[in-house]
């Protein structure tokens, strides 16, 4: 498959490698929207979260913790934002699932992810929740 992770899993891509085990890499990812900008991805190929395999993202996820606390501790960053894009209309761009890690150095450290915040609709809000409720997941 012409996967640009699937290569540098195989090595045949170099990466700025911060951690590998069986299942699991992580490496530096070369936009460093914010330094020490980190990118986690399964070893097997999964396009994105909506076909990652749950034990897959069980592996996937639980490494995002220790390797936050790592960035915080190595690159002295006050916090962090965890970030997955899937799919174009949400800005993946590379079609092999991962996860970002951008840690934040302060307001003027070149990221601004801000919700928009707007009058709550609790109605609204309501149904839905209940329309998410009731719909039955796809597999
Ligand atoms: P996304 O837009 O969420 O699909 O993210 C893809 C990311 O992969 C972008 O932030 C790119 O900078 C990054 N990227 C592309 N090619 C490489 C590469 N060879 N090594 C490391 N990161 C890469
Ligand atoms: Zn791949």
């Amino acid at each position: 498959m012409d996967c640009l992770f699937c290569k540098i899993v195989a090595g045949e891509i170099p990466a700025s490698k911060v951690y590998e085990d069986e299942q699991i890499l992580a490496f530096l990812d070369i936009s460093q929207a914010t330094p020490g900008h980190t990118l986690v991805i399964p070893k097997e190929h999964y396009r994105n979260i909506f076909d990652l395999d749950p034990q897959v993202a069980q592996a996937l996820f639980g490494q995002v913790p220790g390797l936050a606390r790592r960035l915080k501790q190595a690159l002295g960053a006050e916090g962090i934002n965890v970030i997955n894009n899937s799919e174009e209309v949400a800005g993946q761009t590379v079609f092999h699932t991962h996860i970002h890690l951008l840690p934040r150095f302060g307001q003027e450290d070149g990221l601004d992810i801000r919700f928009q915040t707007q009058e709550p609709d609790f109605e609204h809000l309501a149904q839905l929740a209940q329309k998410i409720r009731e719909t039955t997941e796809e597999v």
